[in-house]
C-alpha cells in the first residue's frame, strides 16, 4: 500500500505558514495537520488541541524522555514538538502530514525520513516580513525581535529546503496550488512504493 508523505513547511513567524496551511486544509484534500505540543502560552483564539496542545514544561521534559516526540527543539526559549502520535499513523495508512515547525526541526525530520519533503515559505523580503508580523498583532515588542532575529538565522538555511514559495502579497492561493502540485509529485515517487518490485514478479 501506498504510504503518506511527510511535508515540512516552515519560514521565519510572520512569513505567512498558518495562513497558508489553513487555506491548504481548507480544500478537503488528503492531508492531516499535526497538532505539536508547546510550551508556549496560548494566543488570542487559539485552541487546546486545535492549534496546539498547551502542555508544562515538567509534561513536554517527561514527553522527551518517554520518546514521544519525533522531533523537538526550542524556540525563543519555549519547547515545541511533534508527537509521533500525529505523524507515522497516518503516514503508514496513506495520509500526507503537514508538520508547521522551525528549522531545527525541519532538519531532525529529513534525517529521520529521506522522503520527506521540505518547504520554506517566505514573503518578498525582510520589510515585508516585519510589517506583516507587527500587522499580526499577536506579539510584544520584545517577542517581535527575538522572532526577527530568529528569523535571520532561519533564512540562512534556504538551502537545505527542497522547495520555496514566495508568499507574495495577497499570494496565499498561489502558495495552496503550488503545494498541491508539489504533493501530486511527490506521490509518484519511488519510496512512496516500497512493495512494488516484489509484487510485481509475485503476481
Ligand atoms: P506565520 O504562521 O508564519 O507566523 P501568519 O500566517 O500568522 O504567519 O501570517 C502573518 C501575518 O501576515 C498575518 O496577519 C496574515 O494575515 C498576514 N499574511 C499572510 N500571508 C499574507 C499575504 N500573502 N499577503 C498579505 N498578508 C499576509
Ligand atoms: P509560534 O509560537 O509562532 O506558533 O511558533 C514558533 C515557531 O515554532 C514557528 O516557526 C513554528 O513553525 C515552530 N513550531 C511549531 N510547532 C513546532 C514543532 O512541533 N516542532 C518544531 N521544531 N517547531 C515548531
Amino acid at each position: 500500500m501506498k504510504k503518506g508523505t511527510v511535508f515540512v513547511l516552515s519560514g521565519p513567524a510572520g512569513s505567512g505558514k498558518s495562513t497558508v496551511r489553513e487555506a491548504l486544509m481548507s480544500r478537503g484534500l488528503n492531508f492531516h495537520y499535526s497538532v505539536s505540543d508547546t510550551t508556549r502560552k496560548p494566543r488570542a483564539g487559539e485552541v487546546n488541541g486545535v492549534d496546539y496542545n498547551f502542555i508544562t514544561r515538567e509534561e513536554f521534559e517527561e514527553g522527551i524522555a518517554r520518546g514521544d516526540y519525533y522531533e523537538h527543539a526550542k524556540y525563543t526559549g519555549e519547547y515545541y514538538g511533534t508527537p509521533v502520535s500525529q505523524l507515522e499513523p497516518y503516514i503508514e495508512s496513506g495520509v500526507n502530514v503537514i508538520l508547521e515547525i522551525e528549522v531545527d526541526g525541519a532538519m531532525q525530520v529529513k534525517k529521520r525520513d529521506k522522503n520527506a519533503v521540505l518547504v520554506m515559505l517566505l514573503p518578498p523580503s525582510f520589510s515585508c516580513l516585519e510589517a506583516r508580523l507587527r500587522g499580526r498583532g499577536t506579539e510584544t515588542e520584545e517577542k517581535i525581535r527575538r522572532r526577527l532575529a530568529r528569523a535571520r538565522a532561519e533564512v540562512l538555511h534556504f538551502d537545505k529546503y527542497d522547495y520555496f514559495l514566495l508568499n507574495d502579497d495577497d499570494g496565499v492561493e498561489a502558495c495552496v496550488r503550488q503545494l498541491e502540485i508539489i504533493a501530486e509529485a511527490q506521490s509518484y515517487r519511488t519510496g512512496n512504493y516500497p512493495d512494488f518490485p516484489t509484487k510485481f514478479f509475485n503476481t
